[in-house]
Order: structure tokens, then C-alpha cells, then sequence
């Protein structure tokens, strides 16, 4: 079953084309990344899927419901990573989680979000002391600690060490193990690759390929090696 569908999205700002028409499922119980380059549109995706965004055409439905229309019902069913300037430096590990399960009407409990996510460590904690790895970790404990369906994730891991990268990999597959839908926005295709079941990579705001990690890739060595044999034929 769908948990996001997407039909013929799309968004101009200023006079600028951010999406021109994007179309796209992604099914209950998969993580589901949306890859391309910087300025593809990519961000604006998730912005309309999450109701911060009103798109100019097209519609979007989230777990069967109009963002736009029901944002408060959805935002207690859906996760959202957050910016970095969402939390302030003072704020304790302890105290952001319990603070963002306030939030929720039906939230998980936040002590063994904390626990599953190896931060009850760090519980006391103030968040200007984290380490990216850490503030990572603890952006995608209060993405889960409202127990929703569905979490958004946008270029989670930029700026992380390979080795911090890595381990939110290992993070995200977890989520995506305990039966929660994720969406991954990524520039990093190895990232795309490695973790998602499904991919649409966006360019130009258009969906220009779709399908599994395999099928892209199989994809790609089939259009290069036109590319290669129209290059030395001359014949297109
Ligand atoms: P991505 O996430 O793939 O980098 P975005 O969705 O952020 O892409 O941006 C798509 C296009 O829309 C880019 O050309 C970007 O410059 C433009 N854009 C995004 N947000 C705004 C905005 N608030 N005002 C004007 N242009 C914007």
C-alpha cells in the first residue's frame, strides 16, 4: 500500500521551476530515497509531502491524507528530522526528548527511544557538546519519538565523517526494520545506493529514473555503453 503518492507535483518560486511535474509512490514498510544533484528539486519534494509547502499543481497524499489540508493530523503521524537551528545549544539530550514527546498525542516513550538509541549516556548532555555523530543520532531519536509511520530524512548524513556516516546507515536501516516508512533525500548516490530499496533520482525538478539500487544501475552500464557504442560508430 501507498504512503505517499504524488501525482504531477509542481512548484515555481520567484520564476524559478523547482519541480515540474514529479510523480511518485513510495510503499508502506520501505526506505525510499529521492537522489540528485544540488538545486534538483529535492527538498521542495519533502517540503510538499511534509505541509510546509503549498505546491502550485498536482496532488500529494500522505498516508491517504492532503498535507495542506490536514497538516495537524499528519504531524502527529509522520517524523521529520530536524535542522541543526531547531534545538538550542543549552537544551540537555534528556530534555529535547521529552520535550518533543510532549508534542504528540500518542507519543513512544521517550526514556526508551533514548535507551534504543544509545543516548541515555549522554542524557545530560547539552547539545553544543555533541558530536555531529551524536546530534545525528539524537535528530533521529526525536524523529522517532512520536511513534509515527513515516519519517522524512534531508541530507541526514552531510558533513558526517565516513565513519559517522556509516553508522547512521546502520541507524536508518534499523527504523526502516521496525516497520517505519523512510523517505532519504540525498546528493550522495553511494548512500542511495547502499540503503534504499527503491530510489527516484531527480534532476531538474523531474523524476528521470526510478527503480531498485540494481535496476539503476543496470540502467546506467546499459546507457553508457550506448553512449559508448554511438561514440564509436558515429550512428544514433
Ligand atoms: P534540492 O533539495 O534538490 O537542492 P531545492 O528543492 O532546495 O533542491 O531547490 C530547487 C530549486 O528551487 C533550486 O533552483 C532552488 O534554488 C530553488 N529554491 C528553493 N527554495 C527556494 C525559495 N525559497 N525561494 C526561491 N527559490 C528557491
Amino acid at each position: 500500500m501507498a504512503v505517499i503518492e504524488i501525482n504531477e507535483l509542481t512548484k515555481t518560486y520567484h520564476g524559478t521551476q523547482a519541480l515540474n511535474g514529479v510523480s511518485l509512490r513510495v510503499e508502506r514498510g520501505e526506505i525510499f530515497g529521492i537522489a540528485g544533484p544540488n538545486g534538483a528539486g529535492k527538498t521542495t519534494i519533502v517540503e510538499c509531502v511534509s505541509g510546509l509547502r503549498r505546491p502550485d499543481g498536482g496532488t500529494v497524499r500522505v498516508l491517504g491524507l492532503n498535507p495542506q489540508n490536514n497538516r495537524r493530523a499528519l504531524l502527529q503521524r509522520i517524523g521529520a528530522q530536524l535542522q541543526e537551528a531547531a534545538l538550542p545549544d543549552g537544551i540537555k539530550v534528556g530534555e529535547a526528548l521529552r520535550m518533543y514527546a510532549s508534542f504528540y498525542d500518542n507519543p513512544a516513550d521517550w526514556r526508551a527511544v533514548m535507551d534504543e538509541w544509545g543516548l541515555t549516556g549522554r542524557k545530560g548532555t547539552r547539545f553544543a557538546s555533541l558530536s555531529g555523530g551524536w546530534k545525528q543520532r539524537l535528530f533521529i531519536a526525536l524523529a522517532l519519538v512520536g511513534d509515527p509511520e513515516v519519517v522524512l530524512l534531508d541530507e541526514l548524513t552531510t558533513g558526517l565523517d565516513p565513519d559517522a556516516r556509516r553508522t547512521t546507515w546502520v541507524l536508518i536501516r534499523a527504523m526502516r526494520d521496525r516497520g517505519v516508512t523512510v523517505v532519504l533525500v540525498t546528493h550522495f548516490m553511494d548512500e542511495a545506493e547502499a540503503l534504499c530499496d527503491r530510489i527516484a533520482i531527480v534532476s531538474g525538478g523531474r523524476v528521470i529514473a526510478e527503480g531498485s539500487p540494481r535496476e539503476l544501475i543496470t540502467e546506467a552500464r546499459a546507457a553508457s555503453l550506448e553512449d559508448a557504442y554511438f561514440a564509436l560508430t558515429g550512428r544514433n
